[in-house]
Formats: structure tokens, C-alpha cells, sequence
């Protein structure tokens, strides 16, 4: 018997002769990635939202997919999908295809890159997406988009970065010094200032940005709307998540930063920060974390793994606080005006926690009882 998981059966079965009476037909955009997944998903969901056009947001965020309702009228549905999902399901047929950045994780279950890079890229197969948004910030990135396309200048792809000019002469959106551009064909469509969207602070954040500006252009919505968008963003909780100031001092969520390079991003988001970090580490513990630690004041390390990170970020101060209540009071005890505590693990939460998010709600319960 053919085995098949929601996913495929989702593709499978998602048009139905009711279609045949629309004037548009549904689309669906699904993201996959490493990191970003959700906020991207969440972003196009919300700037569609914005745009008046109908939509639904499933997948690996929230709802799962046969829980939607079916699509209507030129409605939009986007999908989070994770690389388990993406490497069982029979069927992946998305109309708009993206594809965030790709960093080591989950490499036990796909036996090592070549089969975590396969499991996503099976969203971009031959006779694929009739548009694929492929971030080019890794040589993974690159090939992807080189092997999807016909040449630089087949605009069924565009190219997405955070920090690189990109003039390949095709489609292409990247944000540089906190500003978003798209080229097409060797001209500038529109340019966004992004150092004033409050929910997406970060380079990283601009990454997703252009995701999903990118993703939302291929279905027609205007740069102007998309702006207007990204403003009221709100981000989603425990991600880069604001969730208290006091004398100065910023409170940062960044719970979901369970591997080294989102909580890399996350340091590089901000400036003088206390980081509060540590749980069950992943193999390799903080290995790369060295070029990040320059805006660190001190770290705070909790859980499992508290004394093996105190030990690789050697001169970096920091303290052994076991525990977030402890973290919390520590950091905020210390921290000066225009300082930012800062929640970013780099661990996984199971040694403390059932999960990511009541990890990020016991940092957020403990700063709302000590600032008010
Ligand atoms: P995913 O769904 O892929 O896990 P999220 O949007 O939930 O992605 O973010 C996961 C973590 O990665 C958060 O800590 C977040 O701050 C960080 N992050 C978000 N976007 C990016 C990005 N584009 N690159 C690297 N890290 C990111």
C-alpha cells in the first residue's frame, strides 16, 4: 500500500469540480526552510490579510492542513511545511514555492545535509512551483535556485537575500542596511525602509521580510500595500518577541531560538545584550557561536547544558544561574539603560520545559512580575 502523510494527501486532494466555477482558482504558497518558517508564513498570511484577498494559514503552524476550509474564490492558502513533512509527503504541488535559508538541524533524522537539504528541496522538483522565492545566503540557496531556473534571468525565480546586492538582470529582493529593494530585469521596482517595523527587528527578520514581499508580489499584491503591511506586523510570540521595557532595559522572547543560528541572529539584532541561554544543547553545543558574542555583556546560563556553553564562550563573562527565575533576576539586577535581556537558548527546552513556547511564557511571566 502507498504510505502518504496529510501533506501529500492535501495536494492530492485539493481541487474539486466545485473549481471549475471560479473565475480564480485557489493557490497555494508553502514555505520551507531552516529558520523563519513561521514568521515568513505568517507574514504573507498577514500581508494578504492587508491586500483584501482571501486567505488561510495551515500547515505546520497552528492549524493542520485538513483542518482549512476548502478554498474559495481566489483565495490564497499558505503552508508552513517542516522538512518532515516535506520528505514523506506523496504529493507537494504548491503554486508559489519558498524556500528560507538552510542551517544544520535535525541532521539525525535525515542522516546528515545532503538529506536535510534533500527533504526541502523536494518542494522545487521538476515540473514544480509556477514561482519559487529561494533565499541565496548559503551555497545551497544558490544551487537551488540555479538548478530551478533557466538562466539569471528567468523570472519564475526570485532571489531573496539578506545583506547582498543582487543584479542578476531576473527577479530578485534583498534588504541591505535595513532597506528592502526589488529588481526586475535590471530596473528597481520599489524600495521599503524596514528600521521602523517594529515586529521584524533584525537581519534576520529582514530575510523573512523579503520572503515573503517576494511571495506576495508573485500573486499580484502592490509594494504599497505590502509596506503598509509589514508595518503593523506584530511578530509572533516567542520570536524576537518585545515583551517589556523598564529604565531602558529591553525584554526579549526569543524562546523558539533553539539551535546556534537562530540564537546568532538573534544576537545580532541588538546591541549591549544580557543573554539569558543554555537548556538541552545540541550536538556541538554553541560550535560557531564565537563571531556572535561581540554584543554580549554577560550570559546567563540555565538547564542542561549551562556549564559546557559556560565553557565555550570562554572569556565572555557569564554566570551559572541554572534556573530562569534565577536568569531573570540576575540580568535585570545588572542591566543598565539602552541594555537588552535577551531570551535566545540555542538549546532545546526539554530538559526544563515541555516545550519552546512555555519556556518563553515562564521568561515572559517572570519579567511582567518583576517589572510590573
Ligand atoms: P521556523 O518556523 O523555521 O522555526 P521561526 O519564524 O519560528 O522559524 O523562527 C525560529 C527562530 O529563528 C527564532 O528564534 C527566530 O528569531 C529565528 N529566525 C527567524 N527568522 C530567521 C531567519 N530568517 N534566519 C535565521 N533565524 C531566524
Amino acid at each position: 500500500m502507498p504510505v502518504d502523510n496529510d501533506i501529500g494527501l492535501f495536494f492530492r486532494s485539493l481541487a474539486t469540480p466545485a473549481w471549475d466555477r471560479f473565475d480564480q482558482v485557489p493557490k497555494v504558497v508553502a514555505v520551507t526552510g531552516s529558520n523563519g518558517k513561521s514568521t515568513t508564513t505568517a507574514l504573507i498570511h498577514h500581508i494578504l490579510q492587508v491586500a483584501g484577498r482571501p486567505t488561510q494559514m495551515a500547515g505546520n503552524i497552528g492549524r493542520g492542513v485538513f483542518d482549512i476550509d476548502p478554498p474559495g474564490e481566489a483565495e490564497v492558502v499558505v503552508l508552513e511545511l517542516s522538512s518532515y513533512q516535506t520528505e514523506l509527503a506523496r504529493a507537494l504541488t504548491p503554486d508559489v514555492a519558498v524556500f528560507t535559508n538552510l542551517s544544520p538541524d535535525h541532521l539525525d533524522r535525515h542522516g546528515g545535509m545532503g538529506g536535510y537539504f534533500a527533504a526541502k528541496r523536494r518542494l522545487f522538483a521538476e515540473g514544480g512551483p509556477d514561482r519559487a522565492v529561494i533565499g541565496v545566503d548559503e551555497v545551497e540557496g544558490r544551487f537551488l535556485a540555479n538548478q530551478v531556473s533557466e538562466g539569471p534571468e528567468d523570472d519564475r525565480v526570485i532571489r531573496i537575500s539578506s545583506g547582498q546586492k543582487l543584479d542578476t538582470g531576473g527577479w530578485a529582493v534583498f534588504a541591505r542596511k535595513g532597506f528592502l529593494t526589488e529588481w526586475r530585469r535590471g530596473q528597481q521596482v520599489a524600495a521599503i525602509d524596514l528600521r521602523e517595523m517594529k515586529g521584524l527587528p533584525g537581519a534576520h527578520n529582514h530575510q523573512n521580510a523579503c520572503a515573503a514581499y517576494a511571495a506576495c508580489r508573485t500573486l499580484g499584491v502592490a509594494p504599497r500595500l505590502i509596506e503598509q503591511a509589514l508595518h503593523d506586523f506584530q511578530g509572533l510570540p516567542h520570536r524576537s518577541q518585545l515583551v517589556g521595557e523598564r529604565g531602558g532595559v529591553r525584554f526579549v522572547n526569543d524562546s523558539k531560538a533553539t539551535n546556534v543560528d537562530s540564537a546568532a541572529k538573534a544576537l545580532q539584532a541588538f546591541p549591549k545584550i544580557r543573554w539569558i541561554a543554555g537548556g538541552l544543547g545540541k550536538d556541538g553545543g554553541l560550535s560557531g557561536i564565537e563571531p556572535f558574542l561581540g554584543a554580549v555583556v554577560k550570559a546567563y546560563l540555565i538547564g542542561h547544558s549551562a556549564r559546557d556553553f559556560a565553557l565555550q564562550i570562554g572569556e565572555t563573562p557569564h554566570e551559572i544561574c541554572e534556573t530562569m527565575e534565577r536568569a531573570v533576576t540576575r540580568a535585570a539586577e545588572e542591566a543598565q539603560a539602552g541594555e537588552t535581556v535577551l531570551l535566545a537558548p540555542a538549546a532545546a527546552s526539554f530538559d526544563q520545559y515541555p516545550n519552546f513556547e512555555k519556556r518563553g511564557e515562564d521568561f515572559t511571566a517572570r519579567v511582567k512580575a518583576l517589572i510590573g
